[in-house]
């Protein structure tokens, strides 16, 4: 089955302790459809300026991203600018600039209304709230958001909360959003508003799964170098959706197995700047990965003497 992402298309410039990158392609879909790409068939709903450099998207396309509901407006793209200093686990945001995003207004193609995975990636909330009243049930919604939304428009986060089946956040974003510093109070704080999966990532410490019965922990794939942070909640949430989406299984055990491929593909995200290690890594690699995975959290109970 396919899945249906709307968020920003975006051009970052990103400093981290290993090098610098300008004007490289970015963007909360961009990582999510270059992930995703992986394991099922991705559309992109979301806007660029006449500034951007519309070729860089080739290598997604020959991946089998459809673009079609990509729109070129006049204007400048969006833009984003971050640090990451030793502790890769949070971005400094430089500058924002949203823009030919601040006029957008998405239209869902006629043919993608009825995609049965629909992820909100982070941006305006405003415009995710838009898009559900366009598309028709989904057999998933899920969304993301950041720290710049949750201070801007914090009603309309919470309204969107109302609308979605999943959530995921970074854990500075949940504890910002819930006032809550504890994370299993945090997360029931944002279940009590809907969603009944909660997903809350820690970076390097890994993700938790929360849903009213149960707690699911993922680790993060401990590479030997992180280069760039930048997109790995993206990537996370492209492994993890794309996974749902390409086996169409909505149970408690095919979610745990799709939080772990979310887990591998942002693992993949952080080696290399951009989408660049995304578009080289192999279905081999990723299953690897996953047999790695398996490998890094097997143990045995010991038996009562
Ligand atoms: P993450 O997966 O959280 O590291 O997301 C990284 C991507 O989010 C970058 O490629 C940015 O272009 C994009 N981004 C940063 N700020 C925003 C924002 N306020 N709204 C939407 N996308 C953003």
């Amino acid at each position: 089955m396919s899945v249906l992402v709307v968020g920003s298309v975006a051009l970052d410039s990103v400093e981290t302790p290993f090098g610098k990158a300008d004007d490289v392609l970015g963007g909360s879909a961009t990582f999510f459809s270059a992930s995703a790409s992986h394991l099922t068939k991705v559309s992109v709903v979301g806007v660029i300026g006449s500034d951007y450099p519309v070729a860089k998207l080739d290598p997604l396309k020959k991946r089998g991203v459809d673009f079609s509901g990509l729109e070129r407006a006049e204007g400048t793209s969006f833009r984003w600018r971050g640090r990451y200093r030793h502790d890769l686990n949070s971005a400094e945001t430089l500058e924002t600039h949203l823009g030919v995003f601040s006029h957008f207004s998405p239209k869902i193609p006629d043919k993608l209304r009825s995609s049965p995975y629909l992820f909100l990636a982070n941006i305006d909330p405003r415009l995710q709230l838009d898009v559900l009243q366009q598309v028709k049930k989904p057999k998933l919604v899920a969304c993301d958001t950041m720290n710049f939304w949750i201070q801007s428009r914090r009603a309309d986060v919470l309204a969107l909360l109302e609308h979605v089946d999943l959530v995921t956040l970074n854990d500075s974003e949940a504890r910002q959003l819930t006032e809550k510093v504890n994370l299993v109070q945090a997360a029931q704080w944002i279940m009590a508003r809907g969603p009944r999966h909660v997903i809350i990532k820690k970076g390097e410490h890994g993700a938790f799964m929360f849903t009213e019965k149960s707690i699911f922990f993922a680790p993060a794939f401990p590479l030997e170098s992180v280069f760039d942070p930048t997109g790995a909640g993206d990537a996370f949430a492209g492994g993890f959706i794309g996974y749902l989406a390409a086996t169409g299984d909505l149970s408690e055990a095919n979610m745990r197995r799709a939080v772990i491929y979310g887990s591998v593909m942002g693992s993949f995200a952080v080696e290399k700047f951009s989408i660049e290690r995304l578009m080289t890594v192999t279905r081999a690699e990723i299953d690897q990965r996953m047999r790695d995975m398996r490998r890094l959290v097997a143990f045995e109970e010991e038996l009562p003497a």
